[in-house]
């Protein structure tokens, strides 16, 4: 398989702080010779874990781009035993666009890995995430939110449902050490990067803080003491950042890829008929689809297909047939 195009212009073995750019060709008719900037930090000092913190792999999701960015400003490599590489516009394109997917190809950065390096800039973007960044990484923290089209209740993190009892304890530990009140277990996914992340042997973990297209100050807060904490905890920070105390009780809970989805199966306006955080049961009224253009017509009805809790709700009031309207989650027991 052909090299990686992207070129980092700053020294990503070096020991300091280094901020700077992942240089990714792209030849138009605007710019010959021009690359995408993806802007970059490495702080390093010393041997330690390595850590990937990274936002905007979804570019309509800002609370993690917030955050990333004051954790370059921030942190400094006295503080640090090992190393920080921090992406704060994973998918640059995207981001800069304020979209889910890149405008160059229409690409969803978190459903492309493990990329390709002779593809298209999204698909490259993954290529050197997977092989280059998670290849020399122990753990990844992919900061995302529910975007323009859902909104997460409150803060939450996702990862993959372990697959042995030490993975279980490891997981669980670095979940309890973000402290965030709920993580979400689920089975992995070959396009996903949390599944990049096991082909590399490193851990990644997602968070999923509020969306709808804004940025809420009380989830900037939490996103980025959860990272203060779970740094502090894998002894990759010290210092007066790391906050002292036991770490918090995350729920764990487990999301299943069918029936915890509720679907719009007809193009219309939905009324959601019950709010983010709610328990439901299996066969509840969900939501109503209005058909406006054609008054006469009865709404139609959609339903859970699982007792549990709401977790995610759209944020758009239009809906076409197959779109997500509500996601679920219940209590996971472990049967490791
Ligand atoms: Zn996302």
């Amino acid at each position: 398989m052909a090299n990686n195009p992207i070129k980092p212009d700053i020294d990503l073995d070096a020991d300091g702080k280094h901020i700077g750019y992942l240089r990714l060709p792209y030849s138009v008719h605007r710019s010959a010779y021009g690359w995408i900037p993806i802007p970059v930090a490495s702080i390093k000092r010393g041997e330690g874990p390595v850590v990937i913190v990274s936002a905007g792999s979804h570019g309509d999701e800002y609370e993690g781009q917030i955050i990333v960015s004051h954790l370059i400003r921030e942190l400094d490599p006295e503080m640090v035993s090992g190393q920080l590489i921090l992406l704060p516009m994973t998918n640059a394109p995207a981001a800069e666009a304020g979209m889910r997917t890149s405008p160059l190809d229409e690409g969803n950065l978190n459903r492309l890995y493990p990329g390709d390096p002779s593809g298209t800039p999204t698909q490259i973007i993954a290529h050197y995430i997977e092989h280059e960044l998670l290849a020399r990484a122990d753990y990844m923290i992919d900061l995302h939110s529910g975007g323009t089209s859902l909104i997460y209740d409150g803060a939450n993190m996702m990862g993959l449902e372990p697959r042995d009892a030490e993975e279980e304890k490891h997981v669980t530990d670095l979940l309890k050490a973000f402290g965030l009140p709920r993580a979400f277990l689920y089975q992995p996914n070959p396009v996903n990067v949390t599944a990049a992340a096991r082909r590399q042997n490193a851990i990644c973990f997602l968070t999923e803080l509020g969306g709808g297209g804004v940025v809420s100050t009380a989830l900037i807060r939490e996103g980025m003491q959860g990272l203060l904490n779970l740094l502090g905890f894998i002894k990759l920070l010290s210092g007066a950042l790391v906050p002292s105390g036991p770490p918090a009780q995350a729920r764990l809970m487990r999301i299943d890829r069918i029936k915890h989805y509720v679907y719009a199966m007809d193009n219309g306006v939905h009324e959601p008929l019950v709010e983010l955080g709610a328990t439901v049961t299996k066969g509840q009224a969900a939501a109503l689809i209005h058909f406006p253009d054609n008054p006469g017509r009865a709404p139609q009805t959609v339903y859970f297909d699982a007792d549990g809790e709401v977790i995610c709700k759209r944020a758009i009031a239009m809906v076409k047939r197959g779109d997500c309207i509500f996601q679920m989650a219940d209590e996971r027991r472990s049967t490791l």
